[in-house]
């Protein structure tokens, strides 16, 4: 309840969400349906399935249950009409067309408004329970990787290796994947977000693992680039330099510095070596979502604090050639940051 109290401080009198993300973290609930926060009260709208979850996981909020005579756009209504509601806050970034129209037919003479990207706003500085949430994550990702450290094999295919990670991952406690795992071995490696495929991992070769375990429905992040055997110079080189600019924005980064210094540092240094060759931003925010606000990005405004979640990711692709990111999930903190991810940099050889 302490969440939506200080989202009602924003000044925003009747708002819907129906984002599971933004749900889950103003109230606690994590099924489907959506979310009704009124200057008096808070409302889960939800079907039978959920019902019982909702009332042990928000028990601030009033449950309402939908049915045969009860659409969820009718419950809305009703209880906006109880509070003499005429302005209504949606997340017109996440209903679809469909859903905005009959819930701008069902609720006649309210008007609909955007909700300003408070609650995003609020979730970029995390407290103590959710940074637990993150190292633990960040714990597991680490464990199952020195696992697979030991279990990977040339001839072994990208898919049969994501699986055992993903395994891993699950073994330790992970709810789940924070997002889908990328494998990336030899040419592959110059696509930034490979599809783990059929194609068998080589001597000779890089192979770039980027994952994140999911605890309390919190995400961490982290990518190693491994080697298989003995790499060619112009693959060792490209390592070393992505190694040294991650290592040059870590050293940069501590409250009240800027995003986008951060991301220039390490950019200047790969643009000087390899020209094009990193397109991305260097880093994103961590949290229930896998993206999230702050970015570390040459378009960034924004400047770091106690709390944030950031990602450090610089990388190197090289069509016909191979790729090599390096990423750690850093928790800025009053001096500092811890690293949560401990697994070593300097490139590992199986
Ligand atoms: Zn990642
Ligand atoms: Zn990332």
């Amino acid at each position: 309840m302490d969440r939506i109290n200080t989202f009602r401080l924003k000044g925003i009198k009747a708002a819907l969400f129906s984002s599971e993300i933004n749900m889950h973290y103003l109230s606690g609930y994590t099924g489907e349906g959506c979310l009704l926060i009124l200057p008096e009260s808070a409302h889960i709208i939800t079907d039978f399935r959920y019902i019982e979850q909702a009332e042990r996981q928000s028990p601030a909020c009033k449950v309402e249950q939908t049915g045969k005579d009860a659409s969820r756009n009718q419950i809305v209504k009703n209880l906006l009409s109880e509070c003499g509601i005429c302005e209504l806050s949606v997340e017109t970034n996440v209903l679809t067309h469909d859903e905005f129209l009959a819930l701008e037919k069902a609720l006649e003479g309210v008007t609909l408004v955007s909700i300003p990207r408070v609650t995003e706003e609020m979730r970029e500085v995390k407290c103590e329970e959710e940074i637990e949430c993150i190292k633990k994550a960040g714990e597991i990702s680490c464990k199952a990787f020195d696992d697979l450290l030991k279990y990977i094999q040339p001839g072994m295919t990208e898919k049969e290796v994501c699986a055992y990670l993903d395994y891993r991952m699950r073994v330790y406690g992970s709810e789940g994947n924070a997002f889908s795992t990328i494998v990336a071995s030899g040419v592959n490696g110059s696509l930034p977000h490979a599809v783990p495929s059929d194609k068998v991992i080589e001597k000779g070769e890089l192979v770039t693992f980027d994952f994140g375990a999911k605890i309390g429905g919190y995400c961490s992040d982290m990518t190693r680039t491994i080697a298989i055997g003995e790499i060619s110079d112009e693959l060792r080189a490209i390592y070393d330099a992505v190694l040294e600019a991650q290592l040059a924005a870590l050293a940069y980064i501590g409250p009240g510095k800027s995003c986008f210094e951060a991301d220039k540092i390490a950019r200047d240094l790969l643009e000087e070596k390899y020209p094009g060759a990193f397109g991305h931003s260097l880093g994103h925010g961590v949290g229930l979502f896998i993206h999230e606000s702050p970015s570390l990005s040459f378009r960034s405004e924004k400047t770091l604090s106690k709390g944030h979640v950031v990602t450090v990711e610089p990388g190197v692709y090289i069509p016909g050639v191979g790729g090599c990111r390096i990423e750690d999930t850093v928790i800025i903190t009053e001096d500092g940051f811890i690293n949560i991810i401990t697994t070593p940099k300097q490139l590992i050889v199986v």
